[in-house]
């Protein structure tokens, strides 16, 4: 019989606290912890990365709504990881990396992979902890956990010293007596009825209110209140990149295509789970209204009157908060309305642009965004797809093209704008949704950081379907004329990757398939073949016209003025 060790009281505990799957990379001292929890029936996925196990953690706990865990070595393994702990921080989702680390007594000795992690990871998690005896790991295993995901969801961290994952059990019963009982569900709590009220009367008396669903709605799964409150309400409604899907975007009071104009006119808004950072513009004018009122609800009391925003506080748990104001008896916005009426005439306009948009460039056409993004959508089945966006104009564009119908149905560099996080999200959303297409739409750029994930992928016979829009470049990049005449003289752009690069190869030579796609005929046929494929996973080189020296302009870039020197 095998001997009894820290490993199996690690695993049995992790069991316990009901973790079904761990991302990681292992290591010495770790080995023997995701054998043992192998061995408990958690599953583990193996990474080439830890940067790439952090975040498909972190994604997996916003999927969830239960911490993401990650195993990895310590030192250099947690430095990685730690991208993952900070991007989870940042989005406030729960997470939960357990890092080995040296021996108790070799502390400050120099020892293999020495690093003070807890200090390393304090200051991007709500707790971080090294156990002071192999007895307590239980109890801080569940204490991360539990405060990974109570009040605002984000990060923690668990120190496992090599002396204790090896430490011998003489007695088996050991296990059972240290145990902590599992974490309950997160408590959920009410907003002061007062504020209600206020809400309730602010809404009221609006010309043109607006609801603003974040994430945090999503994480919160707040889809059905949100649309027993909008549909009653009529109120239109705005998702956040990653809130979209929690009611489709092919409702009839989704503003996404009317977006500035929803901003600057409305003049009572409702934020739902979302903050009011860059990518809502801070609140401030000229993108939306200089008189402009906020109503926000959120779990998290200091996120209140954000950037000098005056805001009707609605602190709780968005459902519960969301039936409260139901309760209010809100009246129904007049169809009539000037505000509906202008925000749906401009949805009517900008649909119709976007569809001109997607019509350009004929089967054979060097492909652009859009005639690209067009094809893809024209192939892609209606119902249970998840798309992965990252990149600059790449995540912009797409955001706009594929409408999404179902909550949590969408992943991107959200509120940290990461690059990297591709391969990490899709690996996360598929072993979530194991009967989706997970449909991953990433620059070429944001797709190198994460690339040899395609060997995990692959080795976890996920069915991926990864789209690379590969236009040379950071931005964009040159075409080949240009690009080998200044890489001749040494005067290559920062923005230029190698032009005709075959990431498709990488897939092939990992184990999965590819296709190399240079118009929409050809892209046409490898969508059709990656769709039927369903044990390996895919990867699309979608070439791009590169775009050359063209300006960089981004429509959510908020300057407040220019610095003065
Ligand atoms: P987005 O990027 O979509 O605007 P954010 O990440 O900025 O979304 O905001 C999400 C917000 O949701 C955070 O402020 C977080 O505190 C809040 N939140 C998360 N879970 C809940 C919950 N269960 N109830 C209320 N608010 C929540
Ligand atoms: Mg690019």
């Amino acid at each position: 019989m095998s001997k009894l060790t820290g490993s199996e009281l690690i695993a049995a505990t992790l069991k316990r606290q009901g973790v079904h799957v761990i991302f990681g990379i292992v290591g010495i001292p770790v080995i023997e912890v995701a054998e043992a929890c192998i061995q408990a029936g958690i599953r583990f996925i193996g990474f080439r990365n830890e940067q790439s196990a952090a975040y498909a953690a972190s994604a997996y706990g916003y999927l969830t709504g239960k911490p993401g865990v990650c195993l990895t070595v310590g030192g250099p393994g947690v430095i990685h990881a730690l991208a993952g702990i900070v991007n989870s921080q940042v989005n406030c989702w729960p997470m939960v990396l357990l890092a080995g680390s040296s021996d108790t007594d070799q502390v400050g000795m120099g020892a293999f992979q020495e690093l003070d992690q807890v200090e390393a990871c304090k200051p991007y998690t709500k707790y971080a902890t090294r156990p002071s005896s192999l007895a307590t790991i239980p109890f801080a295993i569940e204490k991360a956990l539990r405060t990974s995901a109570y009040g605002r969801p984000g990060a923690c961290y668990v120190d496992l010293p090599a002396d204790f994952i090896q430490a011998q059990i003489q007695d088996r019963q050991y296990i059972e007596k240290v145990q902590v009982a599992a974490t309950a569900p997160a408590p959920k709590y009410l907003a002061d009825p007062e504020a209600i009220r206020a809400a309730a009367d602010a809404l009221r008396s609006a010309k043109s209110p607006l609801i603003v669903i974040g994430k945090g709605a999503a994480y919160a799964r707040a889809e059905s209140e949100l649309k027993a409150l909008i549909e009653k309400s009529n109120i239109p409604f705005l998702p956040t990149p990653m809130a979209k899907g929690l009611l489709s975007d092919t409702h009839p009071l989704c503003t996404s295509a009317a977006r500035s104009t929803a901003l600057k006119q409305a003049d009572v808004v409702l934020l739902v789970g979302a903050r009011l950072n860059w990518i809502l513009h801070f609140g401030h004018s000229p993108r939306w209204s200089n008189t402009v009122k906020f109503i926000q609800i959120d779990i998290e009391p200091e996120e209140m009157n954000s950037n000098g925003a005056v805001t009707i506080p609605l602190v709780g748990h968005i459902p519960s908060v969301l039936d409260q104001l139901s309760q209010a008896s809100l009246p129904r916005l007049p169809d009539s309305n000037t505000f509906l009426q202008k925000i749906k005439s401009t949805v009517h306009a900008n649909v119709q642009k976007a569809a001109a948009k997607a019509k350009q460039g004929d089967d054979n056409a060097v492909m652009n965004y859009h005639s690209a993004f067009d094809e893809i959508k024209r192939q892609l089945p209606s119902k249970d797809i998840v798309f992965v966006s990252e990149g600059a104009n790449t995540m912009d564009i797409a955001r706009s093209v594929f409408d999404v119908h179902e909550p949590r149905c969408r992943l991107d560099a959200a509120t940290f704008a990461t690059m990297g996080v591709g391969m990490g999200f899709a690996i996360a959303a598929q072993v979530y949704y194991p009967h989706k297409r997970i449909v991953s739409i990433v620059g070429d750029s944001a797709f190198g950081f994460s690339a040899m994930e395609l060997e995990t992928a692959a080795r976890a016979k996920l069915p991926l379907i990864i789209l690379v829009i590969n236009n040379n470049g950071i931005y964009h990049g040159l075409d080949n004329n240009d690009y080998q005449e200044s890489r001749s003289n040494n005067s290559l752009p920062s923005t230029a990757l190698s032009p005709d690069t075959r990431y498709d190869l990488i897939a092939e030579a990992c184990g999965g398939r590819g296709w190399l796609a240079k118009n929409r005929k050809e892209l046409r046929v490898a969508m059709a073949e990656a769709l039927a494929t369903k044990d390996t996973t895919c990867l699309i080189n979608v070439v791009i016209a590169p775009g050359g020296r063209t300006k960089l302009e981004f429509g959510w870039m908020t300057k407040k003025g220019e610095a003065k020197l």
